[in-house]
């Protein structure tokens, strides 16, 4: 059992004093405020539940600052995506391992427990299949077990190039799999996942969006869905809402929820495009929208309809998709204020009235909780101890109290006031750095050099 001091704690009841969580098993066991620290005490400051990223493609990571030139024309989202299918054509499996060991690592220190890995690279260069089908799955499972971070496995259907059923081009064919040779893999990932990783790991499945599939094809491979998350890439781009409306006859989240069985099991990615009916929608379904502000502010989708989502009580959490850079509060921040930009306000992501920055945090936590399927998102006794640890002395957050902390951190900090993390019990970042730092920057400098000179 392990014994965590913490001179202030948020927990869904509110802020508690001088608290003793203690973990057994990777939940927590017992919550006691007004205590005094005893010597075996793992002593912290200030003490939150800590979020899942809820939405990662890893292997990502290593593009970071390498589609930031402009070229000749309008450059867009679709540019991106090519430089994307160049590295697709080269990386090796020990190469997206390393980089998702760094990922994995850099998503602890800034205070992520979970993430989900929407995981769409599956073959060789060309589309031959590994002789263990499962390779680059496994090569995210091993990043997952050296790093500890919580796994929500997503292996990706993708079935097409593009809306109406289009063949797989170039760098897709990595991508690519039927229905029949998907179910194979995740049945396979299923069976190494149990084997090798923690018991908070996850299998689920993620059909990568409505024109990397079909609709045949979506409700077959929902057939796998078990009890684990079902994620989809939806309305990201206004070129997508349109190819989506010419093909199927309606727009792709008004199109989804007439079609299949969304509901709290669902995470939707980006959703930026909605009208405010299929926002009312999404919102009513239970779904869980998965937003990724960062990522969508460098690709310039656009930004998502925050108020009236709120106003119906969806739910919503936070993932670092392109991994372009990993920093928690930073995704945060920019969540709320793509929302002051767009309706020219202030305090917007809250349904009533309050500290933005708690709403924000504790959503986010509960959200991304929902969305990876895990029992987590607030500290609550038979939760995962998904738990992250502040530096109160830091100059950003010296100053304040209560909520107001979560105000400070959201808006006016940096990941730098980490200083521990947990993932269901399993202490990885302590003094703000990760346990395994130095041999897993190492080998991912080795990798990005190995993949830099193949390119
Ligand atoms: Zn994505």
């Amino acid at each position: 059992m392990q014994r965590i001091f913490a001179n202030r704690a948020r927990t869904p009841e509110g802020w508690l004093q001088d608290v003793i969580v203690s973990v057994e098993d990777g939940q927590i066991a017992s919550i006691q405020a007004g205590q005094t620290p005893q010597p075996q005490d793992r002593r912290v400051d200030i003490l939150l539940p800590s979020l899942g990223n809820l939405h990662s493609h890893s292997f990502q990571r290593a593009m970071a600052g390498m589609t930031e030139v402009r070229a000749a024309g309008k450059d867009s989202f679709w540019t991106w995506r090519t430089l994307m299918y160049r590295f697709m054509e080269h990386i090796t499996p020990e190469q997206y391992e390393a980089i998702a060991a760094l990922v994995f690592m850099e998503m602890l220190e800034a205070g992520y427990a979970s993430v989900g890995e929407f995981h769409y690279v599956h073959h060789q260069p060309g589309g031959t299949r590994f002789e263990t089908m499962t390779e680059l799955s496994d090569r995210v499972f091993a990043a997952a077990l050296k790093t500890g971070i919580g796994l929500t496995h997503l292996p990706v259907l993708y079935t097409y190039g593009g809306a109406g059923e289009q063949p797989l081009s170039g760098g897709q064919t990595r991508f690519g799999n039927t229905v029949d040779s998907f179910a194979e893999l995740v049945t396979q990932a299923r069976a190494h996942a149990s084997r090798i990783l923690p018991g908070d790991a996850r299998v689920g499945i993620a059909p990568h969006s409505l024109r990397a599939t079909s609709p045949r094809d979506l409700a077959e491979a929902l057939m796998l869905k078990d009890e684990a998350p079902v994620h989809i890439h939806i309305s990201e781009q206004p070129k997508e809402v349109a190819d989506i409306q010419t093909w199927l006859g309606a727009r792709p989240v008004e199109w989804l929820l007439n079609n299949a069985p969304v509901d709290t099991s669902w995470c939707l990615i980006h959703a930026t495009h909605m009208t405010d009916k299929e926002t009312r929608d999404m919102a009513r379904s239970g779904a869980v929208a998965g937003l990724c502000p960062i990522t969508e502010a460098n690709l310039g989708d656009g930004p998502y309809n925050g108020p009236t989502f709120l106003a119906e009580g969806g739910a919503y959490g936070v993932g670092s998709d392109s991994n372009v850079r990993i920093a928690l509060t930073e995704e945060l921040r920019t969540l709320e204020y793509s929302q002051r930009l767009r309706d020219l306000q202030r305090n917007v992501m809250i349904p009533g009235e309050g500290s933005v920055g708690a709403a924000i945090y504790l959503d986010a936590a509960r959200g991304g909780a929902q969305a990876l399927g895990r029992q987590a998102g607030h500290i609550s006794i038979g939760n995962l101890a998904d738990l992250v640890a502040l530096d109160g002395a830091d100059t950003a957050l010296c100053a304040v109290e209560g909520d107001q902390l979560l105000d400070a951190l959201v808006f006016a900090a940096d990941d730098n006031v980490v200083t521990d993390v947990w993932s269901a019990g399993r202490h990885m970042v302590r003094n703000g750095r990760h346990l395994e730092r130095e041999q897993i920057v190492s080998s991912y400098t080795r990798a990005i050099r190995s993949l830099i000179d193949a390119i």
